[in-house]
């Protein structure tokens, strides 16, 4: 039996050798027909014998080049055509370019081996790629993902490459990027005011085995990279760009290496090891003084560049720093003219690549933990991919919230998730985020009159300021804890089910204007949440500066709290901030009530002993959950849960007694953790119950705790309930915008 089918596959599958694929498996098969790009997708026309159709079919699927990522593929049978061949035609404009654009990609197996090929015409070339690897959102400047509209249009190919890339049977057929030696970009040394051509990379190789800073332009950004062994040389790196404490990642050569630096279970092997190549952050096996303070994990990856791989093979140090090239929290430098100026004083040489970078793509940050992979940054590898599927019937626009930012646009049923942006308090970081959006809507063709757009409730944030700007569009605000629920559920598209959602987080704003952070809601996507449970309020005191300092944070929760021991006294030793805080609130002057959960995690950090100030964001907390960490076991502190309210009373009290007794500072912590832990199991197994509900969404920045993460979610499953977690966008809020995106969805249609 003959027959013909006409297959529309949609997803990522432009920019990742998937019409070459689609014609080698239907060559395979004795198909014929063709296949070509469409706006939305890759159409095909196959015929042939059935039985073939139907493997063909299954196989599009199945057999899919890994760096694509098939959504959908609807197949419906047509008259036949007659064809005496398989063939790729050219690609049909769309109306709107609504196909995804790919992210950048990892070099694949094939490309490395040709980069060690002593034969290869592509031997030692760093830039080598093909349709399986290689830089894609990083380098495309406009859509339809052509050469010409990349920052490869610079270099034309010379006659080799051409002949690849226009033929079908080649992985490197259609891939933009494609280069040699020969006709494409190389990379240049800036070291004492002169420029090293030929050998620029083994003379980076030897400064920094000599313990030198290098500047290393990589895919989306610039690098600061070091030996991670040479302490005087991480130290010069932390005091030259002001990072006292805060983690630095690692690039170990290969798998190996990486292990010789952490343990990898073998989910965190398929996440250090995926095409994405994010941060993974697991437990440290090694100490490297300076690299991580305080932390026994260690945030490692693997080469995901050719370039990567060349530095190691020329003699590298084994592992390397590499962090975000910027100074503090700025935007990380992208721009090679920018990267020379803001990083002069920080690096002592530049490894300059000449392809340029067309928007910056920084590492994401992952783990792999029992609950699955949690996303902590967000960022190249999976940026700009789709995360969920919201229906609405007009294009959306997700501002996000001003830290860790990200920014969301829903258009055609999609959801495309940015790139991680920053916080938005730096004005780089805010000028990111306009230029994000901006980039966003001239991908997929829109006028910013076009998009309804979602912003915070916070009058206060850029991010509603940027809102309001947009002047007659539809506004919609999105209180911030509904939005890290609603993140949960948008990604599994569970749009529709009732169920509790808790957000425990630093802070955000509320429906009544007082700073939220331990909250529970019932309702749904679709419905909206209503609030029905909290935290306990207690007094911050003297706003953002409560934030930096936890004794600070500290005052308005102890307050509250009888018969409490001198904290300014040994074993606590409070400092001065901690009495100055406390005329502050017995006067009422800058006070604002509070459920914050990561505030109430600072408290107990500061009386655990954690009493100086934060140095980067949340790094109280996880010093307190790498104290718990070292704790042979405790039994819970008693967080009870009573008529809407989870008093941290008695939970607060427990952990000063404890301290004032001598206890080891290890197991209060982790009694603290495991208190927490059953105050949300208690809140929720009564909520369920009163509401009839089974599903537990859980999000926000105190999700990040791995330990508090853990044991919530073991103790909801033994409870009979589904707790269920973000793990395609951030718990943090990076995941906000997407939440604010399908909240509004529902609202539009
Ligand atoms: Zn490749
Ligand atoms: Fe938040």
């Amino acid at each position: 039996m003959m027959g013909a089918y006409r297959i529309r596959v949609t997803g990522t599958v432009q920019g990742v050798g998937f019409r070459p694929f689609v014609l080698r498996l239907a060559r395979e098969a004795g198909l014929t027909g063709w296949v070509l790009n469409a706006g939305d997708g890759v159409d095909i026309h196959v015929e042939g014998l059935e039985s073939r159709l139907d493997s063909f079919g299954r196989d599009l699927r199945a057999r899919a080049p890994g760096a694509a990522d098939v959504a959908t593929v609807s197949i419906e049978p047509v008259a036949q055509a007659g064809f005496d061949a398989f063939t790729i035609h050219e690609s049909r404009e769309g109306a709107r370019p609504t196909t995804r654009i790919s992210p950048d990609l990892a070099t694949c197996d094939d490309c490395r081996a040709e980069l060690f090929d002593t034969t290869d015409p592509r031997f030692l070339y760093p830039y080598i790629n093909c349709t399986a690897c290689g830089p894609r959102y990083s380098i495309i400047r406009n859509l339809p993902y052509d050469r010409a509209a990349t920052t490869m249009a610079g270099w034309p190919m010379d006659a080799a490459c051409a002949a690849e890339y226009h033929d079908p049977a080649s992985r490197r057929f259609h891939a933009q990027p494609v280069a040699c030696a020969r006709c494409g970009p190389g990379y240049v040394l800036e070291v004492d005011g002169g420029v090293v051509r030929d050998d620029a990379i083994p003379r980076t190789a030897e400064l920094l085995r000599q313990g030198v800073i290098v500047a290393i332009k990589g895919i989306g950004g610039y690098h600061l990279a070091c030996d991670a062994r040479n302490v005087a040389a991480v130290m010069a790196l932390r005091e030259r760009k002001f990072r006292k404490e805060k983690p630095f990642a690692l690039m170990a050569s290969d798998l190996a290496a990486a292990r010789c630096l952490v343990d990898l279970t073998s989910d965190a092997v398929a996440l250090i090891t995926s095409t994405a190549r994010p941060i993974v952050l697991a437990p440290a096996r090694i100490t490297l003084d300076g690299v991580a303070p305080e932390s026994d994990e260690l945030g490692v990856m693997l080469p995901y560049s050719p370039l990567h791989d060349l530095l190691f093979r020329a003699g590298a140090p084994d592992p390397l720093v590499m962090t975000s090239a910027n100074v503090s929290n700025e935007p990380i430098a992208f721009d090679d003219d920018d990267a020379r100026t803001r990083l002069r004083g920080i690096a002592d040489a530049f490894l300059v690549g000449e392809r340029p970078i067309a928007r910056r793509v920084e590492d994401s940050v992952a783990r792999a933990g029992p609950a699955g992979m949690t996303l902590l940054r967000r960022s190249r590898g999976y940026a700009p991919g789709a995360v969920a599927e919201l229906p609405s019937s007009r294009p959306i626009l997700a501002l996000g919230a001003d830290l860790k930012n990200t920014v969301t646009l829903v258009v055609d049923g999609q959801a495309f998730v940015s790139q991680f942006v920053g916080d938005l308090e730096q004005y780089d970081c805010l000028v990111a985020h306009r230029a994000t959006i901006d980039d966003l809507l001239r991908m997929y063709d829109l006028d910013r009159g076009d998009v309804s757009v979602v912003h915070d409730l916070h009058p206060g944030y850029h991010s509603t300021q940027v809102a309001q700007s947009f002047g007659e569009s539809r506004r919609v605000g999105v209180q911030h804890h509904r939005a890290h629920v609603a993140s949960v559920l948008a990604e599994r598209g569970a749009l529709h089910e009732r169920m509790i959602g808790v957000a425990f987080d630093g802070t955000g704003y509320g429906d009544d204007g007082s700073i939220w952070g331990g909250e529970f809601f019932v309702g749904s996507v679709r419905d909206g949440f209503q609030r029905v449970a909290h935290v306990r309020e207690a007094e911050l005191v003297g706003g953002d500066a409560a934030a930096r300092h936890p004794v600070q944070a500290a005052v308005g929760f102890l307050d509250q709290i009888e018969g409490l021991p001198d904290l300014t006294a040994p074993p606590f030793d409070f400092p001065d901030r901690y009495a100055m805080a406390r005329s502050l609130l017995a006067r009422r002057v800058r006070c604002v009530p509070t459920s914050s959960a990561g505030r109430l995690f600072d408290a107990a950090a500061a009386l655990a002993g954690f009493t100086r100030a934060v140095s980067f964001e949340g790094q109280a907390a996880m010093w307190l959950e790498t104290l718990a960490r070292g704790s042979s076991g405790a039994d819970p502190y008693p967080f009870p849960f009573h008529d809407g309210v989870l008093d941290f009373r008695p939970l607060l009290a427990a952990t000063a007694r404890d301290r004032r007794a001598g206890r080891a500072p290890a197991d209060i912590a982790l009694a603290f953790h495991r208190g927490v832990a059953s105050g949300i199991e208690d809140a929720v197994t009564t909520l369920c119950t009163s509401n009839g509900i089974g599903t537990v969404a859980l999000s926000g920045g105190v999700m990040q705790n791995l330990l508090l993460l853990e044991d919530v979610t073991r103790r909801l499953a033994a409870a009979g309930l589904t707790p269920m977690v973000n793990h395609a966008v951030p718990p943090n809020d990076g995941g906000v915008s997407l939440g604010q995106a399908a909240l509004a969805a529902c609202l539009e249609r």
